[in-house]
């Protein structure tokens, strides 16, 4: 890995190479790599111009538009470090992040400035502000569109090359903010090596798994992926975009999701991949509106960030005929960690994979002080060219998060004898019911495995003296029926009896998530107050 690129950078010069081929898609607007460096280089110039210097923070705070990646790169290019903030977060929360970081230029789209324009005083590091798709001048603010135009036009500014700036593998890239699943959103601080690293994982990968089966590789084919995840989130950005400009992708943006449009992408555009999340291809897999469109160029469907039923991966090449993926990681490691596919995922539904071919995976003691064996669950500890440096302006979290090179995820895992990672739960959600161990991801597996049963929680209802019973929350698909004495009939024929739900909640839409796909356990305990 140390082969990989130096910096985003050079992903940018690499990126530029795929000239007229189309690199996004956005309703109408269509970018090709070329037309997009020229924005990134004209954009750097005038960051450069606004004072904008190594290390400076340059914050992104927009939807999934053409303009995203541009900004992304324009300030990462000269060596700045840009901070893609949540786009779903409100005008204080955004405020939280730009003070944060110490932010002094922010790019954001007319929505996000709205958000923040009457908070402006609370980032006192906050100079120079540029909005898109603004109707007429912002108040405070100058138009991107001065600078850049708009995403059709980008072809007609002149070709440029990019300020001069000395970029190594280990000087900072990004801030990302974790998702704030377990309390206040941390930033991780990411170098260039942390993001590049991905163009070897997302590739190499998959290569792997076919090398192994003694088949080989296929000619590369630049291929076409519908990217409906939040870019401000690694799994988007980092796994996401570095791998597709490697390898000449187009990538299609959609304003906001909706299966049925997405249909009609996939449709018109012949698109191969899509995914995201575990929710998402749910979702393309039970709408009833799927079977009015062609959806044969699909070829693989892949996932990651949140826990997904094993029976996710049998439904995909029921209905689609694609190939399943999926990948655990965490804003701490840049995305991609470990990588499952094709005929592994086939065969072990359960497991997030093996690790990518740059990274190490533990299993250690909860204290952290032993290494423990194959199938033993406990703490996980990833170590590789994405684990990021530490957290942003918390040296107490740094220091307890980063040993050595190796990230403590936080996450309880176990691995099989051939290096194979299966997530049990987050330690935080464990449930420890009069002094056993109960893992959230092996009910709920069993609760999935019901025929009604499409989404399903397992959380922990506080009781005197066992300290913690768990109370399952599921999703009946449409149509269907089971009440919770059949449910828990169900979980005791496969599981043990401590492990079976004493209660379970019924919900009648899916069960509520945050942006990154993962359900907001902490929301779930109103349902079980009376
Ligand atoms: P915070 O750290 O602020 O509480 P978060 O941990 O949800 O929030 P992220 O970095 O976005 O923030 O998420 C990483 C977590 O997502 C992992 O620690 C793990 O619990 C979960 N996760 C990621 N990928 C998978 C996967 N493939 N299967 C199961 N869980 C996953
Ligand atoms: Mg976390």
């Amino acid at each position: 890995w140390k082969n990989a690129p130096p910096s985003l950078r050079a992903i940018a010069l690499h990126g530029q190479t795929h000239g007229q081929r189309e690199f996004t898609i956005y309703e109408d607007e269509r970018v090709t790599y070329d037309a997009w460096f020229r924005a990134v280089a004209a954009l750097a110039h005038e960051f450069q111009a606004c004072g904008i210097k190594k290390g400076d923070r340059v914050a992104l705070a927009m939807r999934n538009l053409p303009e995203w990646p541009v900004v992304f790169f324009a300030a990462t290019a000269i060596g700045a470090i840009c901070v893609p903030l949540n786009a779903w977060w409100t005008g204080p929360e955004l405020a939280y992040g730009l003070a944060n970081s110490g932010t002094s230029l922010l790019v954001c789209d007319a929505e996000r400035w709205d958000r923040i324009l009457s908070l402006r005083d609370e980032c006192p590091e906050l100079n120079t502000v540029f909005v898109s798709r603004c109707d007429g001048e912002p108040e405070g603010a100058k138009r991107l569109e001065n600078v850049i135009g708009t995403p059709p036009t980008y072809a007609e500014l002149p070709s440029a090359t990019l300020p001069d700036v000395a970029i190594g593998p280990d000087d900072d890239a990004t801030i990302f903010y974790t998702s704030g699943t377990t309390g206040k959103p941390k930033g991780a601080l990411g170098t260039h090596r942390n993001l590049c690293s991905n163009v070897l994982s997302s590739g190499f990968n998959a290569a792997c798994a076919v090398l192994r089966r003694g088949e080989t590789l296929p000619d590369p084919v630049p291929k076409t992926g519908l990217n409906v995840i939040p870019l401000f989130h690694v799994t988007a950005c980092s796994a996401g975009l570095m791998g597709n400009i490697a390898a000449g992708n187009t990538l299609i943006f959609m304003h906001r999701w909706d299966p049925v449009e997405a249909f009609g992408i996939i449709e018109r555009e012949k698109v191969n991949s899509t995914g995201g999340v575990p929710t998402i291809a749910w979702q393309l897999i039970e709408h009833p509106e799927r079977k009015n469109y062609d959806l044969s160029s699909l070829e693989a469907i892949g996932y990651g960030g949140a826990p997904s039923a094993p029976e996710l991966v049998r439904k995909i090449r029921e209905v689609f005929g694609a190939l399943p993926g999926n990948g655990w990681g965490m804003t701490e490691t840049m995305a991609t960690v470990t990588g499952h596919s094709s005929e592994d995922y086939l065969n072990r539904p359960d497991s997030c994979g093996p690790p990518v071919a740059v990274a190490d995976l533990k299993i250690m003691s909860a204290d952290g002080t032993r290494e423990l064996g194959v199938g033993e669950i406990g703490e996980l500890w990833a170590r590789g060219p994405m684990v990021v440096k530490g957290y942003w302006r918390n040296p107490e979290a740094t220091a307890e998060t980063f040993i050595d090179g190796w990230v403590r995820t936080g996450d309880l895992a176990r691995l099989d004898e051939e290096g194979f990672c299966y997530i049990a739960d987050r330690a935080k959600d464990m449930i420890i019911r009069g002094g056993e161990n109960i893992y959230s991801s092996e009910v709920e597996n069993a609760l999935y495995d019901h025929p009604a049963v499409t989404d399903a929680a397992l959380i922990g209802l506080p009781h005197q003296q066992l300290g913690e019973e768990p109370a399952a929350v599921v999703h009946l698909a449409p149509g269907s029926h089971a009440d919770e004495a059949e449910l828990q009939q169900w979980v005791a024929e496969r599981l043990a009896k401590f492990k079976v739900p004493v209660r379970i909640a019924f919900c009648a839409e899916t069960l509520p998530r945050n942006a990154n796909g993962k359900i907001l356990k902490k929301d779930l305990l109103a349902l079980f107050q009376n």
